[in-house]
């Protein structure tokens, strides 16, 4: 979500007249964008945040943003007593006090001047069509990440987005259609659509929609290649949505679905509004739909009181329902949430690490026998890097593939089918099908 929320901006900053820096000390604008997800991404903001100080004192000229989660819905008055040499302070998704910054100071290009008299920033850069220049981000330009709902109204107990991030909005349907045509013209082929909860897409909305039907819609943009959507709630992924991906060729038989802990108790703790068997109920009825489909999960060790036994049962249903990757975090306790509030940290942080590794260990096994299988398929990878001395690309079930050819310009953006012979846990090799190896 912050990818996309940096790379619009960019895009704002771009039709005023700035160009992208590799050096942010010489820069006439930095924008910090952040994450508090864990207290790990915070602390990182205050390091940052010491060397532009020095930056800013050197160079007082320079404007100095911060954005993000750090700033939150309501925390910008608070930190601007903090680190009074921060110039703006931008909520999540929301270029708006940048602009307006701008506008006052008059930091931007002079041929917009007539114009921005008239007109506030904001107005111009919203009804600007705003271009990715795909010299600058070659690389990103394949795939791009587009947010459809902002903010999230659960609250699960140890989550902090809620109280950053807002309550939940989705985006016009027009208006997501409109920026997904722009980046397929511009040379984009994947698009994955981002949520908190991306499943609630369009219920909110004046004249309500779903997920499934705005997928469709996408799935109509001629040069689009293939469409991903992230990240779901398993109280809200519907048959509709199911059969969507089942039937749309260029929606990717790919979805993330976080468990989050496969104990029923934790999962009260949490207040995650299911139980692991809805989970497994969840599950059959995605392979009833998708019999390959990819299931990615994400799972949080060391939830205050979680025992040794409740996270056995933790391991246990990663074994049985065979996920294709977890994104494993260790339970990092944040300020105001229910979990900070009413129940202590009580996992040590040895403990938490030794799960950690052990959950990933079964993790590796894992996918270690699922790689394994895929050699002497093939499989279509959409190339979008170079890396290792190698092509490379995600396959439909986003499983990463490198291939045995030399690098080449050319490659990038194509999808080729790709014959695997090597397989490892996070990664396969594979040669052009057709070419000699
Ligand atoms: S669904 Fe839960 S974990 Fe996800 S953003 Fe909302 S509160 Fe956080």
């Amino acid at each position: 979500m912050n990818e996309a929320d940096s790379r619009r901006v960019a895009s704002e900053l771009e039709h005023l007249g700035y160009q992208p820096s590799d050096a942010p000390e010489e820069s006439d604008l930095v924008i910090l964008n952040t994450c508090v997800v864990k207290q790990q991404a915070e602390d990182r903001i205050y390091g940052r945040l010491g060397s532009l100080k020095t930056a800013k004192e050197r160079r007082p000229d320079m404007t100095l943003a911060l954005m993000g989660c750090f700033v939150g819905v309501k925390e910008a008055p608070r930190l601007q007593k903090t680190f009074p040499f921060v110039d703006v302070f931008m909520p999540p998704s929301d270029s708006g006090p940048l602009l307006d910054y701008l506008q006052q100071t008059k930091l931007y290009d002079g041929a917009l001047e007539a114009e921005a008299q008239d007109r506030n920033l904001r107005d111009l850069v919203q009804d600007a069509d705003l271009l990715l220049p795909i010299e600058q981000r070659k690389a990103n330009a394949i795939s791009a990440h587009v947010p459809i709902v902002l903010g999230c109204s659960h609250a699960c107990s140890f989550c902090i987005i809620p109280y950053r991030r807002g309550r939940e909005r989705s985006r016009e349907r027009q208006d997501v259609l409109q920026e997904v045509r722009l980046l397929v013209d511009q040379g984009v082929k994947e698009i994955t659509l981002l949520g908190q909860i991306v499943d609630r897409y369009g219920l909110e909305l004046d004249a309500p929609t779903t997920l499934a039907r705005l997928l469709r819609d996408v799935h109509e943009i001629e040069g689009l290649e293939r469409i991903r959507f992230l990240t779901s709630h398993p109280n809200w992924m519907t048959d509709e949505l199911l059969d969507a991906v089942a039937e749309l060729p260029r929606a990717m038989p790919h979805l993330e679905v976080p468990i989050q802990a496969g104990n029923d108790e934790v999962l009260e703790g949490m207040r995650r509004g299911y139980t692991v068997d809805d989970f497994r109920r969840l599950t059959d009825r995605i392979r009833s739909r998708i019999p390959d489909a990819a299931i990615n999960t994400d799972i949080i060790v060391g939830f205050p009181g979680e025992t040794d036994a409740q996270f056995e049962d933790t391991c246990n249903v990663c074994q049985e329902i065979g996920f294709d990757k977890i994104h494993l975090s260790k339970y990092s306790e944040r300020p105001k949430t229910v979990a900070a509030r009413f129940h202590p940290d009580t996992v040590s942080e040895k403990d938490k690490t030794r799960r950690w590794h052990q959950l990933d260990g079964i993790q590796r096994e894992l996918l270690a026998v699922k790689q394994q299988q895929t050699v002497g398929e093939t499989v279509e990878v959409l190339i979008d890097r170079h890396a290792k001395g190698r092509p490379g690309g995600r396959t439909p079930h986003n499983k990463l593939v490198y291939i045995d050819a030399e690098p080449h310009e050319s490659l990038l953006g194509q999808t080729r089918a790709v014959t695997i012979h090597h397989a490892t846990p996070y990664s396969m090799i594979g040669s052009l099908a057709g070419a000699h190896a």
